[in-house]
């Protein structure tokens, strides 16, 4: 087992660590603003993008989830799924697109299940815009100029929403 599987398996630290960034970045959008979201994300990008790489295997989309999902990136999917996993998961735990590997949303769902974001794993996640692809995640949620998450109004849309309509029997 590698130290960055013992890590991303233990990821309320890098829940915390995310915490204190967005506060950080919740502070700078006046400079942003000012630089401009192409500038800004390619100065801010030279730390974000290498260092997520390194520890998340981060795909650089642009609009990130990963404190939703137990910090485990949803782009490493195969087939690069936001909302929860596809129907071929391996009763092993693997993926059916590469049984080399976990299946990320598997891994995701453990893992959400260790951060006080447990819940959040089942909000719905509108899909990807790929302009948004290369620019840095940091830059946009500074700007609130990620996608919101679907649903409309000010609650997102969870899936235990559409499992469980409030008021169902
Ligand atoms: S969700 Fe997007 S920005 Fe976040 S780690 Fe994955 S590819 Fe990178
Ligand atoms: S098994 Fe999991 S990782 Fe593999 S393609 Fe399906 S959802 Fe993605």
């Amino acid at each position: 087992m590698s130290i960055r599987s013992v890590v991303l398996d233990h990821p309320a630290p890098l829940v915390w660590l995310w915490e204190a960034l967005s506060r950080l970045l919740r502070a700078l959008p006046g400079a942003f603003r000012r630089l401009g979201i192409e500038r800004s994300s390619r100065w801010v990008g030279v730390v974000e993008h290498p260092l997520k790489r390194a520890v998340f295997g981060c795909r650089e989309c642009g609009q990130c989830v990963l404190h939703t999902t137990g910090m485990t990136c949803p782009m490493t999917c195969p087939k690069e799924l936001r909302n929860g996993p596809c129907g071929g998961v391996c009763r092993d735990g693997k993926c059916e697109a590469d049984p080399e590997m976990d299946c990320v949303w598997v891994q995701a769902i453990e893992r959400a299940g260790r951060t006080r974001y447990a819940l959040d794993v089942h909000l719905v996640n509108p899909a990807p815009d790929w302009r948004r692809r290369g620019r840095s995640s940091w830059v946009g949620y500074a700007l609130e100029a990620n996608e919101p998450l679907a649903g409309g109004g000010e609650t997102p849309l969870s899936a235990l929403d559409v499992l469980q309509p409030p008021g169902a029997p």
